[in-house]
């Protein structure tokens, strides 16, 4: 499967990795838009919040247990964060690996649709 986040996943090309456990890892955006911009994703591929079957489900403590790890990791668990995670055309999703933004850093305001 042709996944740019499978390949960083497998270490086949290289990321900035700032964490990562048996099922979960997570990287530096390569385009941040805010001081701390991470990507959260499942080792395993499944595309999107619609397409979660059962076990990819059983994943999602762990996808939120990283990021409030790596939230107090970059010191942004008390100035606080967003969490995001686009789904299909309308959601503007790029990469169709499920995954999930944490951004922060600075104040990102409110939420916008556009
Ligand atoms: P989406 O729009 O699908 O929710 O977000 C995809 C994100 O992946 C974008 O913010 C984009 O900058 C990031 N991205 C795309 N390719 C790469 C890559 O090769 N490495 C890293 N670290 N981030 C990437
Ligand atoms: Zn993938």
């Amino acid at each position: 499967m042709d996944c740019i986040f499978c390949k960083i996943a497998n270490k086949e090309i290289p990321s900035d990795i700032v964490y990562e456990n048996e099922k979960v890892i997570a990287f530096r955006d390569i385009n941040p838009v805010a001081p701390v911009h991470i990507l959260v994703i499942p080792k395993e591929h499944t595309e999107s919040v619609q397409t979660l079957d059962d076990k990819h489900l059983s994943l999602l403590p762990d996808i939120f247990k990283a990021i409030k790890e790596i939230a107090e990791k970059e010191n942004i668990s008390e100035s606080g964060y967003r969490v995001i995670t686009n789904s299909g055309k309308h959601g503007g999703q790029e990469v169709f690996h499920l995954h999930f933004h944490i951004l922060g850093g600075e104040n990102i305001g409110k939420l916008r649709c556009k």
